[in-house]
């Protein structure tokens, strides 16, 4: 009888085990599928391999959820999302621009993946203002808030933030989801100039400016991969 589950996995990647003063064990499957283990600094890697074991299925249901994910997101790699529907790139070379959108598909002037991925960023970071930047005042004026700045990021973790001075950022990378969902996040980051926490008023709040916002915030949860893999 083995002695362990199928995942003997220190073992195999004993470098994969972070080592800190922290006093419980935790587990976390990282965006490429790999588990990191977050240890205490003395725990047996015997007692790191039994929380192992009995955390395997959550391990193997989280890491075919991201290996497919990884696959979806290669498998189309040569299209682009915008506004929650994707379109193919095609490539022109004697396009007079880097990359413009006819209504049906991007027409890129240079397939050179450092290149054109920086006019897909140009353009995502262009086009947002464009689109975003008036919804965020559309709300702020109907709702009567407050706004200082509006900065367009590109951060990695957040689709957006308010900060106590009210200075709102929000993640251009969104231009990729439905208009929808760009819409609950400005009003997420607008409602957060009056609560600064996740309450029960703040949702509430949230809500009666959209009361559908629950099914954009699960957009985002399920398909939020898609927009951080560019
Ligand atoms: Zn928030």
């Amino acid at each position: 009888m083995p002695e362990h589950g199928s995942i003997n996995y220190i073992h195999m990647n004993p470098n994969k085990i972070i080592r800190s003063k922290r006093k419980t064990l935790s587990l976390t499957i990282n965006e490429n599928a790999e588990l990191i283990i977050r240890a205490p600094k003395r725990l047996s890697i015997e007692k790191i391999q039994d929380f192992i074991n009995e955390k395997e299925n959550w391990i193997n249901r989280k890491k075919r959820l991201i290996e497919n994910q990884i696959k979806d997101v290669t498998s189309n790699h040569n299209k682009l999302l915008y506004l929650g529907t994707l379109f193919p790139i095609n490539v022109e070379q004697n396009a007079s621009k880097e990359l413009f959108f006819t209504g049906e598909e991007f027409i890129a002037n240079s397939i050179e993946p450092d290149s054109l991925s920086l006019s897909i960023k140009k353009w995502y970071k262009n086009k947002f203002k464009e689109i975003a930047l008036p919804r965020v005042a559309y709300f702020a004026n109907k709702h009567n808030l407050m706004v200082n700045q509006v900065r367009i990021k590109n951060q990695k973790t957040m689709w957006g933030s308010c900060s106590s001075k009210n200075n709102i950022n929000l993640n251009y990378l969104l231009l990729m989801a439905p208009m929808g969902v760009i819409d609950y996040v400005i009003v997420h980051e607008l409602v957060h100039t009056i609560h600064r926490n996740h309450s029960t008023d703040f949702w509430d709040s949230v809500e009666s400016i959209m009361p559908e916002f629950q099914e954009h915030k699960r957009w985002l949860k399920k398909n939020g991969y898609k927009l951080r893999r560019i």
